[in-house]
């Protein structure tokens, strides 16, 4: 509970002025029956003695007050709520945003081994149960403990054995309730853990649905789902077990002891030691302290849960996040790279992915990089952006090492084309604009140029303003590549990457996206970093280097590698066979 008190601390004085509220609105709402049993005494006192001028002008001065508290009572309470749904709505809100910062914030590394879905599923979770548990906390909490106050003070005032007698009613039902929430503790934690974890491999199944549906595996997921739900409602309906014998128990509990207050009650009139009045009046403030306490179980229960899921919210809190060095050397345009004996290794992987690799790079050149698939190529390429540290070795640009950089100088300068270039719905400008905001019509219609965009721009009846994917035109993978390649140019970038950038595309397209991406490189502008599969589309590079199992092997120009006669030799003459065979 620690963990959500940083985020009340902002609402501290609004929180005060709804607890204030919530004291008026009890303190009144308690005065109302107070009256009506005056009330009813000055009927018993007077019954004979007054004359009925006197009598109905004083049950009119009675009734008035009563209306009069009533209403404050009801006026405080709409302020109170008002109040409290700004608290509960802000403290949600503000916990919700801390999470998806601090997510955004950690490594690559660590991001990629959490299942976003299981992430928003959680933060969700942590920002409904802080919103009710505080809104209950004032609603009933809070709220009781006024009026048991209240109650206790008029207790003693008209005759204390009344008040012991409440207060030795109290702790039984507290005791029961704490007693009974215990054991759905236990159980709830199960159905947090197990549904954020459904709720995880949904958005899995509907991300993938691609997959799911071409191998015809719909059946299957929807099983996984069934069996799953079938899991979840199966502990639902055990905790339901518990709350209603929980109530059950509660509630009997709760009769005998309102009966024993009435019994007691009318002993003490019988005795004469309390009028008929106070007997009404403590009659209808047992029904006011008692009812809430029936609440307590649902708040513990409540309590528990709201544990568990702001515990789920501190561990991701507690994820490191990438750290940034304190005084970042300020590098400038990046205009040369370089490797020095790197190595890495994935999270979940035993072995290094990529071993001892080093290579040097200036602005104007193009290097490739080519290998089997598996070999390191990807990884390479993230550690390259700053997506991954290297275990062990340097990476430096400009001579600074990657420790002492602002990697978001470093990532600002880039243009990075993967295989699946994902775009957004949305128009073509749109999709521009979101690598950089500030650019011009002009500026993007270079960039869609020179990406060799003609086809799509043709076909797009709005211009850069024509919607792509979801309810607009739909766009070929060539033409999502190509618009992923106009994104990159249009930054201008100092270093561009692309990685399997034309893989997925037929041949004839990406020998023309090849065209593209070889005019841009001679355009010494940039260092190019290439990543392909068909050897064609690198051979111009100014330096090739072939990876096996995460090192290097052999590097060189084209020329130089096929001469070697080594594995690179062995790829193109695959390559060239093909071309020939086809
Ligand atoms: P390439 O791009 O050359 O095909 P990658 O760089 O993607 O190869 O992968 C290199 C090796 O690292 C492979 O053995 C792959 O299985 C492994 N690998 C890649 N990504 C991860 C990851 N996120 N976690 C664990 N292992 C990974
Ligand atoms: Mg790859």
């Amino acid at each position: 509970m620690k963990i959500i008190s940083p985020y009340l601390r902002p609402y501290k004085k609004l929180i005060f002025i709804t607890l204030l509220l919530a004291t008026i609105n009890q303190v009144f709402s308690l005065l109302d029956p107070f009256i009506i049993g005056k009330l009813i005494n000055y009927y018993s006192d007077t019954k004979d003695k007054v004359t009925a001028d006197v009598f109905v002008k004083a049950v009119l001065f009675f009734i008035a007050l009563a209306i009069g508290a009533a209403m404050m009572s009801r006026i405080a309470k709409n302020f109170q709520d008002y109040c409290l749904s700004i608290i509960t709505q802000k403290v949600g809100t503000d916990i919700y945003t801390a999470g998806i910062k601090h997510t955004l914030a950690m490594p690559y590394q660590l991001f990629e081994d959490q299942r976003s879905g299981e992430t928003l599923g959680r933060l969700q979770k942590v920002k409904t149960d802080c919103e009710r548990l505080i809104s209950s906390f004032i609603n009933i909490m809070f709220t009781s403990l006024v009026g048991l106050i209240f109650v206790m003070i008029i207790s003693f005032t008209v005759n204390w054995k009344i008040a012991l007698f409440y207060m030795a009613a109290i702790p039984i039902i507290g005791f029961l309730s704490s007693f009974l929430s215990k054991k759905i503790k236990v159980i709830q934690k199960k159905i947090v853990g197990e549904t954020t974890a459904l709720a995880g491999s949904t958005t899995e199944s509907l991300r993938n649905i691609e997959l799911v549906k071409s191998l015809g595996l719909t059946d299957q997921e929807v099983n996984r789902l069934n069996t799953n739900t079938r899991k979840i409602l199966g502990l639902e309906l055990k905790k339901v077990k518990y709350i209603r014998t929980l109530s059950f128990i509660q509630g009997t509990i709760i009769n005998l002891l309102r009966n024993a207050v009435i019994v007691f009650l009318i002993y003490l009139v019988f005795k004469n030691e309390i009028k008929i009045g106070d007997y009404m009046l403590f009659f209808m403030y047992s029904f006011f302290i008692f009812n809430p306490l029936q609440e307590f179980g649902n708040i513990i229960q409540l309590y528990r849960e709201t544990e568990v899921s702001l515990n789920n919210f501190k561990q991701l809190m507690e994820q490191p996040v990438e750290d940034i060095p304190a005084n970042p050397v300020k590098m400038g345009a990046i205009k040369e790279m370089e490797f020095a004996n790197v190595s890495f290794k994935h999270l979940t992987s035993t072995r290094y992915a990529l071993k001892n690799v080093s290579f040097k790079i200036k602005t104007g050149e193009t290097i490739a990089f080519v290998g089997p698939s598996g070999s390191g190529k990807t990884t390479l390429v993230k550690l390259l952006v700053g997506l991954y540290k290297p275990a062990e070795g340097n990476i430096s640009y400009n001579g600074t090492p990657y420790t002492n950089i602002d990697i978001n100088e470093l990532r600002s300068q880039l243009g990075f084309v993967t295989q699946d270039s994902q775009l957004f719905s949305g128009t073509i400008k749109e999709n521009l604009l979101f690598v950089k905001p500030t650019a011009t019509d002009e500026e993007c219609m270079t960039a869609l140029n020179r990406a060799a965009c003609h086809s799509l721009l043709n076909r797009a009846d709005k211009g850069l303003d024509t919607v792509i994917g979801e309810g607009g035109i739909k766009i070929s993978g060539g033409e999502k590549q190509r618009i992923s390649i106009a994104r990159a140019l249009l930054r201008q970038p100092n270093l561009l990457v692309f990685d399997e950038a034309t893989s997925a595309l037929d041949s004839l397209t990406e020998e023309e996206i090849s065209e593209t991406i070889r005019s841009l490189s001679t355009s010494k502008e940039h260092i190019t970093v290439l990543i392909a599969h068909r050897l064609s589309t690198i051979m111009h590079a100014n330096t090739i280097y072939v990876f096996e199992k995460g090192a290097i092997i052999e590097y060189g120009t084209h020329e130089q590698l096929v001469n070697n006669k080594g594995l690179y030799y062995a790829m193109w003459r695959q390559q060239v066979g093909e071309a020939i065979e086809s």
